[in-house]
């Protein structure tokens, strides 16, 4: 295939080998070690490449780094923007393995006993791949295409524009990040030590990918104090931590699930569940796309939790229930300019824009809310989260494209 960059498709393959899981039980920042070592191997690649006021922010740890002006005007800055940690999937040792010129059809095994396949029927998202070079796992782990395809887009068009000094551009600045994937990555993101007066996640999908709503969401965590004794002499005295739990899930409605929803519903999604009769740990992420909405269902929960301490005793459900970021339409829509921009990028490449509100949220609804309109443009990968990842080498370069064509069209708006 042509390589137009020529570094892309190795520099994504070396990264997604690295092992950056963040681990949603730790405290630090970042929440793992393994990311705080992939993030001080990408500041030794950008200073050698040439990248200026490279840093990590003392407290966000955002790896950050700049691209000087080469115009003699001053344009808007642009912020580019990923995330270098992968989601809860095992992520020890992975193998991707290369599918070349796919013919959009054909069953792909994944593990060599071939247990687990991407399949066409399963993934009709495959069809649009033909003629593609496809990047698998190799069914054990997830790929990380989420967001290492991200990561190295972005650090390949810095690279592009630092081999071709005659293409013009505006001051650019990147920053990566961890932790995204527990929802915590963004929380102390530092819009004016960033500096930047547009940014873009590329955290996004399959081609053409422009997202600028997002769920509004929330999670919570559920503490149930049981009381265990002998089952032979329990009755009136034994509170079944385990049977709390299950009332607790029960009272939510049953047909407001990530599998029984889809467009602008929102859920209730019932991630872990762990317990004795002594005591019972449940975790929830709440969603929905309108802020009332969400107030409602958090009104919901503090009502079941009502009812089932008046039944059980005070004090026996307890709740930590946190909002982690609202939907970024709010923020966007007196920006719109910023969409405009992405979309007149993409119709410039003949990519159609696929702009259907996202059932998730991104670093960019936080990063909106705090004053840094922040779109999530795609970066290639589909079934993300996953032994089923994959993503196209020519998504990836498309990626790339789209890039440098904001950064041409922002060189038009003179400050
Ligand atoms: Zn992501």
């Amino acid at each position: 295939m042509t390589a137009k960059y020529e570094k892309l498709i190795p520099r994504f393959l070396g990264y997604v080998k690295e092992n950056t899981r963040s681990d949603e039980d730790s405290t630090t920042v970042p929440s793992s070690n393994r990311e705080t070592v992939f993030l001080k191997q990408l500041e030794t690649e950008l200073t050698d490449l040439g990248l200026d006021n490279i840093r990590i922010h003392p407290v966000n740890s955002y790896l950050i780094a700049e691209l000087p002006s080469n115009l003699d005007y001053e344009v808007p800055v642009l912020g580019l923007i990923s995330h270098i940690d992968t989601a809860d999937f095992n992520s020890e040792n992975i193998k991707p393995k290369i599918v070349e010129n796919y013919d959009g059809k054909s069953i792909i095994p994944l593990d060599d006993k071939g247990e687990y396949t991407l399949d066409p029927k399963v993934f009709p998202s495959l069809n649009n791949y033909e003629g593609q070079t496809l990047i698998t796992t190799s069914g054990d782990t997830l790929l990380g295409s989420d967001d290492k395809s991200g990561v190295s887009e972005i650090i390949t068009a810095m690279e592009y524009f630092l081999a071709h000094p005659e293409i013009k551009h505006g001051k650019i600045v990147i920053g990566l990040g961890a932790d995204e994937e527990i929802g915590t990555g963004a929380d102390k993101f530092d819009v004016k030590d960033f500096g930047a007066d547009f940014a873009y996640t590329v955290d996004g999908g399959p081609v053409g990918q422009l997202e600028y709503e997002t769920f509004s969401a929330a999670s919570l965590k559920v503490h149930i104090t049981g009381k265990d004794v002998h089952p032979g002499s329990a009755k009136d005295i034994m509170i079944n931590a385990l049977g709390i739990a299950n009332d607790f899930q029960n009272a939510l409605p049953a047909d407001e699930v990530p599998e029984k929803t889809s467009g602008r519903q929102g859920f209730f999604h019932l991630l872990s569940l762990n317990g004795t009769v002594d005591s019972a740990d449940m975790s929830y992420i709440i969603r929905d796309f309108e802020r009332n909405g969400l107030e409602n269902r958090k009104n919901k929960i503090n009502q079941i939790v009502k009812s089932l301490n008046d039944k059980y005793g005070d004090g026996i459900v307890k709740i930590d229930m946190n909002d982690q970021y609202y939907n970024m339409i709010d923020v966007i829509k007196d920006h719109m300019d910023v969409v405009e921009i992405a979309e007149n990028a993409m119709k410039n490449l003949d990519i159609e824009p696929d702009e259907a509100p996202v059932r998730g949220g991104t670093d960019g609804s936080r990063i909106s809310f705090m004053g840094l309109p922040t779109p999530n443009l795609f970066a290639g990968g589909e079934n993300m989260h996953g032994r089923y990842e994959y993503v196209a080498e020519e998504s990836m370069e498309k990626a790339v494209d789209v890039i440098l064509e904001i950064v041409k069209l922002n060189n038009e708006r003179k400050k």
